[in-house]
């Protein structure tokens, strides 16, 4: 379908309330990895955005918080957004912005800004240099899991990812690090400060993702103020900015986050803040509960269309 028939059916559609996307990405690599199916690369990210080019009007998160805040959203507005801080945004997804001359937001962590990764990878990339043909885990039960092929190490991932997921994070981080230390030649994977600010000297604005990545509704009072002021602090001196927008670990309002946080987050001088709940945001979303996401579909029809109707 030609673009224009998209942005007529979204003035249509927006006539009377404006609308506000805000696309979530993760990781984009630099090609399609076996072990990383559910993980977008370079060139989906290119058509992703060559596809919204020209239908949608990219603006910067911070702008279109101003604007729904003032009731002066245009329609078709689109925010993009990354969550975590991989490197790759800096390598992979960058220059594609640049490309498009689209703005992004990239919410980092600052707990591996020296290096090391989050759990979940440390897991993932231990089993791909795993150098047995199997790997057991007492603490999780699990003896033996064959890891030797690709469709056995995605098996084990799938297995073990689930589990470690609802350990206590010392436990988990235990666990983690005891597989990692097995293997030799970790990848780098997370963005060190030279990589955020570059992202920022390109125009590009950073946000707030908590410290070390925590169910922020499981922590204490105290706890829940250390992950945010220490992250909040080390991304304003790396990038000799204020650092106003927010996305909550994993995003899902009551499993991830309540008032608590939000009450936090505002506390702490934050304007806003992002879920990962699905849906578009307008004039009457409250701003610490943005909603994001990215239609998995691999047609620009079906993209485009979801992205006007969810
Ligand atoms: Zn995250």
């Amino acid at each position: 379908m030609p673009k224009f028939l998209f942005r007529l059916a979204a003035n249509l559609l927006q006539i009377f309330e404006p609308k506000l996307n805000i696309l979530i990405y993760h990781r984009v690599m630099p090609e399609a990895d076996p072990l990383r199916p559910w993980e977008i690369d370079q060139q989906q990210f290119r058509q992703h955005m060559q596809w919204i080019s020209g239908v949608f009007n990219v603006i910067p998160l911070s702008e279109a918080v101003v604007q729904l805040k003032n009731g002066t959203l245009k329609r078709r507005s689109l925010a993009i957004t990354f969550d975590d801080g991989y490197l790759d945004n800096a390598t992979h997804a960058l220059p594609i912005l640049k490309e498009l001359g689209f703005h992004a937001t990239f919410f980092c962590t600052s707990a591996w800004l020296d290096g090391g990764q989050m759990w979940n990878d440390k897991v993932i990339e231990s089993i791909r240099l795993w150098p047995e043909d199997s790997l057991t885990i007492n603490e999780l039960d699990l003896k033996k899991i064959p890891v030797k092929s690709i469709a056995e190490k995605n098996n084990a991932i799938e297995l073990i990812l689930p589990k470690l997921k609802y350990q206590e994070p010392a436990q988990r981080l235990k666990i983690a690090d005891a597989l990692a230390n097995q293997v030799s030649n970790l990848p780098q994977l997370m963005m060190h400060p030279e990589h955020i600010q570059l992202l920022h000297s390109e125009g590009m604005e950073i946000g707030g993702h908590t410290h070390s990545h925590p169910i922020m509704a499981k922590l204490n009072n105290e706890s829940l103020k250390i992950e945010i002021t220490a992250n909040k602090q080390k991304l304003e001196k790396i990038t000799a900015d204020k650092i106003k927008l927010f996305a909550y670990p994993n995003g899902k309002l009551a499993t991830d986050f309540h008032n608590r946080q939000i009450k936090a987050l505002a506390s702490e001088g934050y304007d806003a803040a992002v879920t990962t709940e699905v849906g578009k945001a307008h004039q009457k979303s409250t701003v610490y509960q943005l909603p994001r996401f990215t239609p998995w579909d691999t047609s620009s029809n079906l993209f485009l269309a979801r992205l006007l109707i969810r």
